[in-house]
């Protein structure tokens, strides 16, 4: 039976989960804030994870963040969790599930999203890939993140999985390891300015000749333009204030 680290490391006592960065790729490709606890699904449950933005891209490598085994996996799509073997637990949700085409695009086919040698009951390494960044499950028609959780040993002899594990807060642990830290008067790890586009205020130019935009309505992912009664398939250009 793995034991827990003992104290548990708390951000408060300057102590910080012993692991690696979810994503591993360049730290310009992504950001995030603290979200824990802030509402989901109308306010009937609290954020339990943080959630990692790349900016509107897919594909970047998910790495398991200890070592551990693969204890659960979402049926039908995409997500998993790993048991560490120190007793901690990890889940990463909205894998990606889209074939991507040979321009690098995604095809949004959600078509299969298991890599080799990721199963049920596999023993992963910390580092290990263990999937991509994508949108699936409730993220669809939502910009690409991982929602990364951590979660510590309570008692791992109880029944009910609930009862063996707690959910922290993890954005100060992502933090701690990520080559640009969380501002701690912000609670952000903001994005590299003019890549990206946070949260808030985004500025919108539509390049098309002798028309003019005089409503739009934007929508989960789909942007519609319209103007002089027609739509507008203009160039939407979304840019970091
Ligand atoms: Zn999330």
């Amino acid at each position: 039976m793995p034991q827990a680290p003992d104290p548990l490391p708390t951000p408060a006592e300057g102590g910080f989960y012993p692991m690696v960065f979810p994503i591993d790729t360049d730290p310009d490709n992504y950001h995030y804030s603290d979200t824990w606890g802030a509402c989901r699904s109308g306010c009937n449950r609290g954020h339990l994870g943080v959630d990692i933005l790349t900016n509107g891209v897919k594909g970047y490598p998910v790495v398991a963040v200890a070592d551990g085994t693969i204890t659960w996996t979402a049926d039908p799509c995409c997500a998993l969790a790993i048991s560490h073997d120190d007793g901690w637990k990890s889940y990463y949700i909205h894998l990606n599930n889209d074939t991507q085409n040979p321009d690098g695009s995604y095809s949004d086919d959600g078509a299969q999203w298991y890599l080799p040698g990721i199963y049920d009951g596999a023993h992963i390494e910390r580092g290990q890939v263990i999937g991509l960044v994508g949108d699936s499950g409730n993220a669809e028609w939502v910009t690409p993140h991982l929602h990364f959780e951590l979660w510590a040993p309570v008692d791992l002899d109880a029944d009910n999985w609930r009862d063996t594990h707690q959910a922290i807060n993890p954005t100060p642990h992502a933090a701690a390891v990520d080559g640009i830290p969380l501002d701690p008067e912000e609670g952000e790890r903001p994005c590299a300015p003019g890549v990206c586009a946070p949260f808030g205020l985004v500025e919108l130019a539509v390049e098309q000749k002798g028309a003019t935009v005089d409503q739009f309505r934007l929508e989960p992912i789909r942007l519609q333009l319209r103007g002089n009664r027609r739509l507008l398939q203009g160039v939407l250009r979304i840019t970091c204030l």
